[in-house]
């Protein structure tokens, strides 16, 4: 699942592949778009926003994108068969002389004036890769209904942005938390902040995803995907549940945690 370390590095790699390239074929495929073309216009940049990549053109122009689940850009030589998926999976083709992109199962497709990007991305908070990321802010953000649940609270994109469910399970064993302890009992919020950072920014420049330092199979994470395995500190089987907000059941999502390294109020959803 992408999180904000994985929409960082393909955007890098698109800014790698498109910037400063004039565009030969500029091809959207929702109905929305299909009839724009940018083509003979250079990319000047692709970054990300949190989950969000941003490609912007000359001209003020800028494409939105956002993988969610599934979605992915595939970059390969012009010409070259597309292997990711399905043809009817593709969202856009971004083509220059060097470099075709083909973006699979993209979702919330949008161009825009570059001027009005905060119209899609200006809710989000302090963006954990971003240049501007600020840790002080977004642990102000995280406390600032001290009711809310800390597993919910760090995936809320307008409080940090790029932490998603891997992440979040994975810094609140580190942490020692159980994701159900309300933030405003949270004893060190600046090493929640500080640790979610760590780990993203150790996996920014690669596709692997490890909070344990480890790439080898099966040893990549604390918890996240391990339900009733061991615990690596402590032997504990490791817990799965739901948690969302409450009332609010299509924000569910699956978490993981070890009930002896992260006690905590309620130590189990309830
Ligand atoms: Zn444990």
């Amino acid at each position: 699942m992408p999180e904000g370390d994985t929409v960082w590095l393909a955007s890098k790699r698109m800014h790698d592949a498109l910037a400063g390239r004039v565009l030969t074929r500029f091809d959207l495929r929702i109905p929305r778009h299909a009839t724009a073309d940018l083509t003979g216009r250079p990319v000047t940049e692709v970054v990300a926003r949190g989950k969000h990549m941003l490609t912007r053109i000359r001209g003020g122009i800028t494409l939105h994108t956002h993988f969610r689940l599934d979605g992915s850009w595939h970059l390969q030589r012009p010409g070259a068969r597309w292997r990711g998926g399905p043809a009817h999976q593709v969202r856009a083709v971004l083509a220059n002389a060097e470099w075709e992109a083909v973006g699979y199962r993209l979702h919330d497709i949008r161009l825009l004036p570059t001027a009005e990007e905060d119209t899609l991305v200006g809710h989000l908070g302090p963006d954990v890769l971003g240049p501007d990321w600020d840790p002080a802010e977004a642990a102000r953000r995280i406390t600032a209904d001290p009711d809310r649940a800390v597993g919910d609270v760090l995936l809320d994109q307008r409080v940090l942005a790029g932490v998603g469910n891997l992440y979040k399970a994975e810094t609140l064993f580190l942490t020692g938390l159980s994701p159900w302890t309300p933030v405003g009992e949270v004893p060190d919020v600046p090493k929640v902040v500080a640790t979610a950072y760590r780990l993203l920014r150790a996996n920014r420049d690669h596709p692997e995803q490890s909070t344990t330092g480890s790439l080898r199979r099966d040893e990549t994470h604390w918890v996240y995907g391990r339900a009733g395995r061991p615990c690596r500190r402590c032997g504990t089987r490791i817990q799965l549940g739901e948690q969302g907000p409450p009332g609010r059941a299509e924000y569910a999502r699956v978490t993981y945690w070890c009930p002896r390294c992260q006690p905590g109020w309620p130590s189990r959803p309830g």
